[in-house]
C-alpha cells in the first residue's frame, strides 16, 4: 500500500478531468495501485456534474473551492451514492494484477511493456526514455536507476511529480516505494539515491515548460492550504 498519495486538491481535478494529461497519467496509475486514494475518487464522483464545472480550472477560485469543500464535508456524513463517471480516463476499479510493474494506463500509454523500451543514458547508472503525450507542455519520462545510484540535483525549473513503479528511493523527505507518489518542489532540496537491491524505475512528469501561476500550479503545490 502506497505511504505517498497525491493531494485532495489533484484527487478532485482528476475526477473532475481537469488535470493536464501528464498529471492525470500519474493518477490514473497511482489509483491502480491504492485502493485509499480510488476510494476518495469515488466519493468526489458522488458529487456530482454540477461540483465538477464548478472545478474548472478557468473559474477555481478560493471562494467555490471552500464551498466544493464544504460540500464534501457534508457528503462524509451522508450516504453514499454512485454517480456517472466524469473524469478523464477510466477509474481503475480494482488492482492492477496483469503486468507486476507497470499500471494498465501507463501500459497503455506505452504500448509495450518495460522490457521492450529503447532507454536513453544520461548518466552513469541513470537512463530514461520519454513519453509522448497531449500538447500540455509537460515533460512526461521514464526514468530508471540502477541500485544506490544518486540522481544529480535536479536541473528543472518547476514542480516535478514522481510515481515509483519498481524498485525505491529516498531523499530528505522521505522514502518512496512502488505505488507512492512524490510532488517536489524545486526549492526543495531534492536529491534522490535509489534503494539498493534492484534499479528504480519511476513515471516523472516535469512542468519546466509550463508556467506555474495558474490552477496546474496550485493543485501541485503541497504547501497550499485553502
Ligand atoms: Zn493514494
Amino acid at each position: 500500500m502506497p505511504k505517498h498519495h497525491p493531494s485532495e486538491e489533484i484527487l478532485m481535478a482528476y475526477a473532475a478531468g481537469s488535470l493536464p494529461e501528464a498529471l492525470s497519467l500519474v493518477v490514473a496509475s497511482h489509483l491502480t495501485l491504492c485502493p485509499a486514494c480510488r476510494a476518495e475518487v469515488e466519493a468526489y464522483e458522488a458529487l456530482g456534474g454540477s461540483l465538477m464545472d464548478a472545478l474548472d480550472p478557468a473559474s477555481l477560485d478560493e471562494s467555490a473551492f471552500s464551498s466544493i469543500m464544504a460540500e464534501i464535508d457534508m457528503l462524509d456524513s451522508e450516504t453514499e451514492e454512485s454517480a456517472p463517471w466524469g473524469g478523464a480516463m477510466p477509474l481503475p476499479r480494482k488492482p492492477d494484477m496483469e503486468d507486476p510493474s507497470l499500471p494498465r494506463p501507463l501500459r497503455d500509454y506505452l504500448q509495450v511493456d518495460l522490457t521492450a523500451l529503447q532507454w536513453r543514458k544520461v548518466m552513469r547508472g541513470v537512463e530514461d526514455t520519454e513519453i509522448e503525450l497531449g500538447p500540455d507542455g509537460a515533460k512526461t519520462r521514464l526514468m530508471r536507476i540502477q541500485p544506490g545510484v544518486a540522481v544529480p540535483k535536479h536541473t528543472h525549473h518547476g514542480q516535478e511529480v514522481t510515481l515509483v513503479l519498481e524498485g525505491g528511493y529516498s531523499d530528505a523527505d522521505g522514502h518512496y516505494e512502488r505505488g507512492d507518489v512524490q510532488i517536489a518542489d524545486p526549492s526543495v532540496d531534492h536529491q534522490p539515491v535509489a534503494d539498493v537491491g534492484e534499479p528504480c524505475i519511476c513515471l516523472v512528469v516535469s512542468d519546466a515548460p509550463m508556467k506555474m501561476t495558474g490552477t496546474f500550479g496550485r493543485l501541485l503545490n503541497p504547501f497550499v492550504t485553502y
